[in-house]
């Protein structure tokens, strides 16, 4: 029997045993390097710790009487498609009336499908698989915002520490708050200097 929050290290060992946690030598496409590298939607692709993983993320949502008491009147919204089955998991956690989730436009923007009319999205939280920097949040807040609905909570299974732990005054939730090590370059890469393979991984 799991236990309904699981300890990060236990989340963290789910990730790995699943392939979304993933050790070696990585660089990103902005040109960064990394000796970690998180692909989550590859632990969502098993049913069963999907729901541990939505579970015990919701579990700290409903602690929040400003969002226990709205419920099931709330919205989750997914910043983009890695989130939603986040999204799905949390909201049949708590029970909540609506999903939502933004998509990146080809122009770059992110936006939710046409036909969502001001004053139909219930007070909503946000959730995503991975908050890297916290700007896929910002802006899908500011989406949620012109239709006129109010942001009461945002979480992820993962936080990187280097993003905000914070949003407009409430604490962002997550399972593992993880410390990632980011080179901006090969010079000062520990991986490269000891010759290490490279692996290029998209987000
Ligand atoms: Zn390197």
């Amino acid at each position: 029997m799991v236990s309904l929050i699981p300890s990060p290290d236990t989340v963290l060992q789910m990730l790995k045993r699943t392939g979304a946690f993933r050790e070696g030598h990585f660089v990103y496409p902005n040109g960064k390097h990394s000796p970690h590298y998180f692909q989550m939607p590859l632990a969502f692709r098993y049913y069963d710790t999907a729901r541990v993983l939505a579970v015990a993320l919701s579990r700290k949502f409903r602690v929040e009487r400003d969002i226990s008491s709205q419920l099931p009147k709330i919205a989750v919204i997914s910043p983009s498609s890695g989130g939603i089955p986040v999204a799905f998991g949390v909201r049949d956690a708590l029970s909540a009336e609506q999903i939502y989730w933004a998509e990146k436009e080809a122009n770059g923007k992110r936006m939710f499908r046409q036909y969502v009319n001001q004053g139909e999205v219930n007070p909503c939280i946000i959730v995503d698989d991975i908050i890297r920097s916290g700007h896929a949040i910002e802006e899908t807040a500011a989406l949620v915002k012109e239709l006129g609905a109010n942001v009461i909570g945002c979480g992820a299974i993962v936080r990187f520490t280097s993003a905000p732990s914070e949003f407009e005054g409430g604490p962002i939730k997550s399972l593992v708050e993880f410390d990632a090590h980011m080179y901006d370059d090969g010079e000062s890469c520990g991986d490269c200097k000891k010759d290490a393979a490279i692996e290029h991984v998209r987000f």
